[in-house]
């Protein structure tokens, strides 16, 4: 047990591990915390770019193909960087074991391209541990046994909270170019802050409405297993922001975040006709071809159905499918490309009223037409133009008091 006190997941995100240069200093500073006394376990994610280099080499040949094909070609950025840091801890000394997916035994169901882990060989991690040995585990990919599969973008977050939370290591540090998870997108909008604390279900919330940051399993793995996540960076030795269970961060404001998603697309239709049994063959057909569908709003009266659903802007040509095999010609389709979803989230909004208010006050006052709205009780989100983003977003960081120089 007190060997395994001292193991630390690490993992390091694609821009600390971008270059030569880069790997060398990630595997400086894992050298230095072995000095230090820990056992370091690591996940990688794939070099800066790759990933994207491999998607868009995949839509080059066939834009709609999902399958084995695809994820064993996303795949494969991550067998590089895990081999290069390999080989550079082994130049500094010590042992290190680069592990892929079906080597390790990181066990998925077969849903290409979003699958779910499933199980992970927590011996053999703590076999390689116990000889002294640093296992380098590849991010991102998984095995069903026979094929390999991916866990959708940015899931080495993913891999290295479930090997966290399978060796039984209450936290896990999350590597990354930024020096903590910040009030809003730094690229989107000036005078951000730095959160300190934020709850596992803020933290969720945010990775579900577009903040990437983190991946959203990797989020909900953690809430459910109790691992800690320190998120912090390569190149900083200080702390960064804890995402840890509700009971340890009380002092949070009201609205803790701003988040967005640029890549939003609305599907409107009218008339549908009336009663549930187009609704219930429209989300069927949709579920079956694995379109993952955000907000829904729905109406009817006299004068037929109206529908309105949003999803993914990459997957709007499925769903566009999907919507000509179920209504003909009589019901309108109006297919919105271009489209962002604006969030404001926080725990704090349990206990307060008026959100909403000051939400619809700032995009009246700024005059953005909104498409679709959602809540829940620690968040609210709009559907707008993508044109309208970046004014949307830091009029609402100005009104709950983000700014880094406070303007409240
Ligand atoms: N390399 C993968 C991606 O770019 C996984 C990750 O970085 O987490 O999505
Ligand atoms: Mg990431």
């Amino acid at each position: 047990m007190k060997q395994q006190s001292r193991m630390v997941v690490k993992k390091f995100g694609g821009t600390s591990v971008g270059s030569i240069e880069r790997i060398e200093a990630v595997a400086q500073r894992i050298f230095e915390d072995t000095q230090e006394g820990q056992r370091p376990i690591i996940v990688s994610s794939a070099m800066a770019g790759e990933t994207n280099r491999l998607v868009s080499l995949a839509r080059d040949i066939n834009n709609t193909y999902r399958g084995p094909a695809y994820d064993m070609l996303l795949a494969s950025g991550e067998q590089v960087s895990i081999a290069l840091l390999a080989m550079a801890i082994e130049k500094r000394g010590l042992k290190a074991k680069p592990l892929l997916a079906y080597q390790l035994g990181i066990k998925t169901d077969s849903i290409f391209s979003k699958a779910r882990i499933k199980s992970v060989d927590d011996k053999k991690i703590l076999d390689l541990v116990d000889k002294n040995i640093i296992p380098i585990i590849a991010g991102f990919q998984g095995s069903t046994g026979l094929e390999i599969t991916t866990l959708g973008r940015g899931g080495s977050d993913t891999t290295a909270v479930a090997i966290a939370a399978a060796i039984g290591a209450g936290e896990c540090e999350i590597f990354t170019d930024v020096p903590a998870i910040c009030s809003a997108d730094p690229r989107l909008i000036k005078n951000v802050s730095e959160i300190s604390k934020l709850s596992f279900e803020e933290m969720m919330e945010m990775a579900s409405l577009g903040s990437k940051v983190l991946h959203f399993r990797c989020v909900e793995l953690a809430a459910k297993y109790n691992v800690k996540i320190h998120l912090r960076s390569t190149f900083l030795k200080r702390e960064g922001t804890w995402v840890v269970p509700k009971g340890e961060c009380m002092e949070n404001p009201v609205v803790s975040s701003v988040t967005h998603d640029a890549s939003t697309a609305v599907i409107k239709l009218f008339p549908v006709p009336i009663g549930q049994s187009y609704l219930s063959k429209l989300f069927d057909l949709l579920s079956k071809k694995n379109i993952v569908i955000d907000i829904i709003t729905q109406s009817q009266n006299e004068e037929g159905q109206r529908l309105a659903f949003s999803m993914q802007e990459d997957e709007v040509f499925l769903a566009e499918e999907v919507v000509k095999e179920v209504f003909d010609a009589s019901v309108k389709v109006s297919i919105m490309r271009g489209m962002a979803k604006i969030s404001t989230i926080g725990v704090g909004m349990k206990n307060h009223h008026g959100v909403a208010s000051r939400f619809f006050k700032i995009l009246n006052s700024l005059e953005i037409p909104i498409h679709l709205v959602t809540t829940s009780d620690i968040k609210i989100s709009a559907v707008i133009e993508r044109t309208h983003l970046q004014e949307a977003a830091s009029g609402l960081h100005t009104e709950f008091g983000l700014d880094s120089e406070k303007q409240d």
